[in-house]
């Protein structure tokens, strides 16, 4: 004789173990008490209204087919919860079947846990334009819909919005980082069209910071731009730097604002994602000399800069139009994967790129213990404007 749900369902009780609401909330609690995975296995639209913080999501129906991509250890602890205790009971009974040898159904459910106002977590809102514009990084599940959030509540501050900050304001307005701040006194120049391809041939004598801000708000409208009409000088610089970023975009190329934006960052606390370029040649390091990354800081190789007249010449270099391109993309890049956390940030390491051998290369930074600002006894105490070097900002 065929078996009534009532049957099913009270064989499912008997089999699979429950674990109370309270013991759970205990368990969520302790610091270290995420021994386990939590899955919630209700419809995509009831999970949206909220869920227990820290549960992954595999609705009921989908739960056979990604289950071993979503729980690989067959053998680690498994709570899963629904809203009333059916559900996740018979979810508890699939996994056993699946071979998972420890899985404990939350009872009764997320209705009762948020009766008795335990806390629940809320998934990013997105509006459906959103949900579409981002929808090839909600894909990925590197990034996903808490990565797209964390991209739209990010602040990254780019300096000068030239050859370098063209490309990485534009990647980084498409990517959906939610703030732009914009360092750069200069005005568009027909010259600067050949590379600093956010500016535009209507908008030749404005400022910079209004030609970009132009491009990238057309280009995505959930960027909000904040714009330094001034160039970076010591007396401006916490000012600027204070406002949260969490990174910067390094695009000046000059000696003094090399040694500032160092030292400043370091204070504040803001990893730097630096490029420079040369001709056919650039490079990319990420400054970070604090938690959790501990890498190098400019000054840990280069403690002082050079008497003036050993610098390398400020004057206008011939460069590829391409080759900040590829940097500021590279730069774009890193800014994103810190902002996510994902992957390995170029902490410690050279990236150099050759355009004409087409290659690229890693060499190895170290920090460096008696560094005059990241060091165990620092000296550098303020800020230093250098003095008798050229002013040029942004290639
Ligand atoms: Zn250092």
């Amino acid at each position: 004789m065929a078996k009534t749900y009532s049957d099913l369902f009270s064989e499912v009780r008997q089999n699979v173990k429950t674990l109370p609401l309270e013991e759970l909330k205990q368990r969520l609690d302790k610091a270290n008490g995420r021994s386990f995975t939590l899955v919630d296995v209700r419809e995509k639209d009831e999970f949206r209204q909220g869920y227990i913080p820290g549960a992954i999501h595999i609705p009921r129906g989908f739960l056979e087919m990604q289950a071993e991509q979503k729980l690989p250890d067959k053998q680690a602890e498994v709570v899963v919860y629904c809203a009333g205790g059916t559900r996740s009971a018979f979810a508890a009974k699939t996994l056993a079947e699946l071979g998972y040898t420890n899985v404990k159904s939350a009872n009764p459910g997320f209705v009762r846990w948020k009766d008795m106002s335990y806390p629940i977590e809320e998934p990013p809102r997105f509006t459906e334009a959103q949900l579409d514009r981002y929808s090839r990084h909600i894909m990925l599940p590197e990034v996903g819909e808490k990565g797209q959030q964390k991209l739209l509540s990010a602040r990254v501050l780019l300096l000068g919005a030239g050859g370098l900050g063209a490309p990485a304001s534009l990647y980084l307005a498409a990517a959906g980082v939610g703030t732009l701040g914009l360092v750069d006194a200069d005005v568009v120049d027909a010259s600067n069209l050949q590379r600093q391809i956010v500016h535009a041939t209507s908008r030749l004598g404005q400022p910079k910071v209004d030609s970009a801000e132009t491009q990238l708000t057309d280009l995505n409208p959930d960027v909000k731009i904040v714009k330094f009409q001034e160039r970076l000088l010591s007396d401006n610089v916490d000012r600027i730097f204070g406002q949260r970023w969490d990174v910067i975009v390094d695009g000046c190329d000059n000696f003094p604002t090399r040694y500032l934006v160092n030292d400043a960052s370091l204070f504040h606390r803001i990893p730097v994602v630096h490029g420079s370029i040369f001709r056919f040649e650039g490079q990319v390091t990420t400054f970070a000399p604090f938690e959790p990354y501990n890498g190098p800081c400019y000054r840990c190789l280069y403690p002082e800069p050079p008497p003036p007249h050993l610098a390398p010449s400020c004057a206008e270099a011939g460069v590829l139009g391409i080759l900040p391109g590829i940097i500021g993309t590279l730069q774009a890049t890193e800014a994103i994967k810190l902002i996510l956390g994902q992957g390995d940030p170029l902490v410690g390491r050279l990236l150099t790129y050759d355009s004409l051998r087409m290659t690229f290369r890693t060499l190895k930074l170290r920090r460096d213990k008696s560094c005059p600002a990241c060091g165990e006894n620092p000296t550098i105490k303020e800020y230093i404007d250098y003095e008798g070097f050229c002013a040029g900002v942004g290639h």
